[in-house]
């Protein structure tokens, strides 16, 4: 387990962080009613992004991403345990194959956080003794791979070490130009992508680079996601972002406006923002496409084509996202 100065694992020692003031706001907001026991997918969540919550304009926003609630434990028809039908689409414990010549390799369960609405929430990972070792005779195998995108869990989660073997098995193999790194961790652990600084500068001599975070709301931006952002660009990695549309998070024109603005700012484009995958468990951070397609067309009229996310929807079995 990690030190307690940089991950909560216990909501009450979090909630002790968060100090009294955060009492009262959860005391007074229905939708951040607290469990009154041990949720069945654990908490966890980085001293960081408690700091962003004190710090944030809008706290019961980012405190409504991490903190459980009792709603978790509602049953709802058609929220399932693989959404997205991962499972089905498991070429090893570790490769995930969905789309046409890339691969997506489960790099590991851990994360800097644990957001309650998590589209992995119920995976039943796998901890591979050796993935270099798997993802490279995997690679030998299937030659027109031409995309390997790093997920998890978070991949900048892993020991520099364990990320550098696993990138070189990659490099290793030539039909592979492109490497892309789905990432949290600039907003939920600045220190942990700090280590992998000096690997990662110089990977773009070696492939076209990708970063995509995950950034919800722009409280989440802050001098550390600026700093991460700025030294990844210089070094020549494309950095786009992703964001899940969720109910009492972001669900308003002016929250995705800033956070498309904060994005640009950190030079970050966003990319797609994302209906929810029906994951059990998750079901109260629904908003109906009616009210998405709403809130493009507003946001639309706010911000230039290239700050306007596109809305998508992952739909189990199909070969691309899909356009909502
Ligand atoms: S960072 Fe991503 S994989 Fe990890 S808990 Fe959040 S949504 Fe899930």
């Amino acid at each position: 387990m990690e030190h307690p100065a940089f991950v909560f694992t216990q909501i009450s020692d979090f909630l002790d962080y968060l100090g009294p003031d955060f009492a009262t706001l959860i005391a007074n907001t229905p939708y951040l009613a607290n469990l009154d026991h041990a949720p069945s997918f654990p908490f966890c969540c980085s001293r960081h992004y408690a700091d962003l919550i004190k710090n944030a304009k809008e706290p019961a926003a980012l405190l409504r991403e991490v903190l459980p609630t009792k709603e978790e434990y509602a049953d709802i028809p058609g929220f399932v345990m693989d959404p997205v039908g991962d499972l089905d689409a498991g070429k090893s414990e570790c490769v995930i194959q969905k789309y046409d010549r890339r691969a997506l390799i489960v790099t590991t369960a851990t994360c800097g956080v644990r957001c309650r609405f998590c589209f992995r929430r119920n995976y039943p990972f796998q901890s591979s003794p050796n993935i270099a070792a798997e993802v490279g005779s995997w690679l030998d195998t299937h030659t027109d791979i031409w995309e390997v995108i790093l997920s998890g869990g978070d991949p900048l989660t892993l020991s520099p070490a364990k990320l550098q073997s696993l990138i070189e098995a990659i490099s290793d193999h030539g039909s592979v130009t492109t490497l892309r790194i789905h990432s949290r961790l600039p907003v939920m652990r600045p220190d942990l992508v700090q280590q992998h600084f000096e690997f990662l500068r110089d990977l773009p001599a070696r492939f076209d680079c990708v970063l995509v975070s995950h950034v919800d709301h722009p409280d989440e931006l802050d001098e550390s996601s600026m700093e991460i952002f700025g030294q990844l660009r210089y070094s020549g990695w494309t950095l786009l972002n992703q964001s899940v549309l969720l109910k009492g998070v972001n669900d308003n024109a002016d929250t995705l406006t800033k956070l498309s603005r904060k994005l640009f700012e950190q030079g970050v484009l966003p990319y797609y923002l994302h209906q929810l995958d029906h994951a059990k468990g998750v079901a109260h951070y629904e908003v109906s496409d009616e009210k998405a397609k709403a809130l493009i067309e507003e946001i639309r009229t706010k911000l230039p084509g290239y700050l306007v996310p596109r809305l998508v929807r992952e739909i189990a079995g199909e070969k691309s996202k899909t356009p909502v």
